[in-house]
């Protein structure tokens, strides 16, 4: 998506990790106009497959899936980072790496919001490691529900995660594939 790409080189910063800034428009302060574009693309991808809620985890996922569940009109449903202590037994649970912050902690979506007969679209705004995808593909499995895909803003082509999700045979579509990034240069693939 060339908007996009445009963006990430006109106001992405690389920081130390291997991660990229973008909070000026994306994960912070959220330039909805780009944004709105962003939801119409996963549309334009993902338009005729049977989708029946959009999914993602908080919380820069959020945003993203809402302005994307408004040309699907379909719910948004965000997986909620847990303490153990408080997890009932009315809830799908399963344990994601943080790649920004470094620990492990539990994801939850009550068992209310997922269902067998739903077909269900991922969203998020970045892939590295693919933790976060992961995390979410084992509770749509654990729900009985169909997973049709996965948007993802932003994917670090040079990190393990995207092409772990494709050799599972999963549809992925990210908006832009970043194949190097230093402090001084980026490029897509
Ligand atoms: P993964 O679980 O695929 O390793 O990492 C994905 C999650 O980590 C995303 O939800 C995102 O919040 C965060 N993340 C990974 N890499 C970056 C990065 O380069 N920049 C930012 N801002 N977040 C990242």
């Amino acid at each position: 998506m060339e908007l996009l790409k445009e963006r990430i080189l006109k106001d992405g910063t690389v920081r130390p990790g291997q991660i990229l800034k973008v909070d000026s428009f994306l994960n912070h302060q959220m330039d909805i106009d780009l944004i709105n574009e962003i939801g119409k693309e996963f549309y334009r991808r993902f338009e005729g497959q049977k989708i029946t809620k959009i999914m993602t985890i908080e919380a820069s996922g959020i945003g993203i899936a809402c302005i994307t569940a408004q040309y699907f009109h379909v719910p948004v449903v965000f997986a909620k980072k847990a303490q153990s202590k408080n997890l009932d037994g009315d809830l799908y649970t399963t344990k994601v790496q943080s790649y920004t912050h470094g620990k492990v902690y539990d994801v939850i979506v009550s068992r209310k919001f997922l269902s067998p007969e739903d077909h269900i679209l991922l969203i998020d705004d970045f892939l590295a490691n693919g933790c976060a995808l992961l995390g979410l593909i084992d509770i749509v499995k654990s729900s009985g529900a169909t997973l049709e895909g996965a948007g993802i803003v932003i994917e670090k082509g040079f990190q393990p995660g995207g092409q772990a999700i494709r050799d599972m045979g999963i549809h992925l579509e990210s908006l832009a594939i970043i194949d190097s990034m230093t402090e001084d240069s980026l490029t897509f693939r």
